[in-house]
């Protein structure tokens, strides 16, 4: 199981949205075969890929015939059910483990793992019934944020809940899903820490990230972030802690606030690259996306040194309110880098591609980045 899957094998991604078009282009570079499998066509993912594999996740059959061709299947996204990573290890690897997708596509799971192995994390009451609902607001107080519990992401069903007045509204949204209602953290920023870890033990964070959302949805990240190198330790220890008790071979996410008293609170794992961590492509010696390459495959982790100062924005539907964007407007600064994820419809608040750019230092390379983006409507 720990010996290398060697350039020339294939790899099977689950999921074909941006972050695998990303791992398929690092996965080719490598010199591996891609394989995507996912219920739609013509996918920012399948558009690289060798084989766009069409079907249902819980199509066990297609499913077992996908995961009999290729050497080892990860992931893009967790929101696979877990059945599928049952049905796909029976043929294959699978990393992570359908055990690490099972606890972390799913909040209330998520929390109380964390919760349950000492890792900090924001307060949080599980809501079934509007009663529950009653009792988190006496329990953790207002304000608050009343999250579902599962398939929830840039913010989707999220809702803030400021007084005992909104408490029908926000549980009439949940539409009978299940909830998890959290405290309010007044966070003086939010950082990210991505880190890969193989079979065989070895373990790579990159530096801290500092993200900041606009309307829940990340817009900008930078690297390295502004807090102090203790804080940084305390970041990527916790990291280390949750990759090592989730027993995660691949790579995984955890954002946390940095509350306004120093404190790390960790909101959310990803088993998977992170769109705060985008930034590597094109400023960290190994990317993202090889990384968990690499991990998946077994082979040395790659340097995550960060060689320059550099920021990340977000390209949403939204930029192309005025039409086309002005592309060259933007990449008149040569140190910008565009990438865009071949998405055909343009819509709101949909990840179509980002900017990124590096500079002498952190605040220079956030101006640069968002007056290219703003150059993409002149
Ligand atoms: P999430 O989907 O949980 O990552 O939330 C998306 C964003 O909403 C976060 O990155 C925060 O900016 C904000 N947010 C989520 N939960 C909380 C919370 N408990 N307190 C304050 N802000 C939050």
């Amino acid at each position: 199981m720990n010996s290398p899957l060697l350039p020339g094998s294939t790899i099977g991604i689950l999921g074909s949205g941006q972050l695998g078009r990303m791992l398929a282009i690092a996965a080719k570079q490598l010199g591996y075969r891609v394989a995507i499998y996912s219920p739609e066509t013509n996918t920012p993912a399948g558009q690289v890929a060798d084989v766009e594999a069409v079907g249902d996740y819980l199509d066990e059959e297609r499913l077992a015939d996908f995961a009999q061709r290729v050497s080892v299947i990860t992931f893009e996204f967790e929101n696979v059910p877990s059945r599928a990573s049952e049905v796909a290890a029976q043929h294959t690897i699978v990393r992570p483990t359908g055990s690490v997708l099972h606890i972390t596509q799913e909040r209330l799971r998520e929390k109380a793992f964390l919760r349950d192995h000492g890792f900090p994390t924001t307060p949080f009451c599980a809501v079934k019934s509007y009663a529950e609902l009653r009792a988190a607001t006496r329990e953790l107080g207002l304000p608050a944020v009343l999250k579902t519990a599962s398939f929830g992401y840039d913010g989707k069903g999220q809702q803030k809940v400021y007084a005992q007045s909104d408490l029908e509204r926000v549980f009439a949204a949940l539409g009978g899903a299940v909830g998890i209602y959290e405290a309010w953290v007044d966070f003086e920023k939010e950082i990210s820490v991505v880190a890969a870890r193989t079979a065989d033990g070895q373990f790579a964070a990159y530096p801290v990230f500092e993200n900041r959302h606009a309307h829940h949805i990340l817009d900008v990240t930078f690297a390295p972030a502004t807090i102090s190198p203790q804080l940084a330790k305390e970041a990527t220890d916790l990291a280390a802690g949750i990759l090592e008790k989730l027993g995660v071979i691949g790579l995984l996410t955890v954002e946390m606030f940095v509350t306004k008293s120093g404190e790390l609170l960790v909101n959310e794992l990803a088993p998977r690259t992170h769109n705060s961590g985008h930034l590597t492509i094109d400023a960290c010696t190994t990317s993202q996306f090889e990384q968990q390459i690499r991990a998946v495959c077994c082979l040395p982790l790659g340097s995550t040194a960060l060689r320059h100062p550099a920021a990340m924005a977000n390209l949403l539907g939204d930029v192309w309110s005025k039409g086309e964007p002005n592309w060259a407007a933007a990449l008149r600064d040569p140190d910008v880098k565009l990438h865009l994820y071949g998405k055909a419809e343009a819509r709101k608040g949909r990840k179509m591609g980002h900017l990124t750019a590096g500079a002498l230092g952190v605040e220079a390379a956030i101006e640069r980045v968002i007056s290219a983006r703003e150059r993409l409507l002149s």
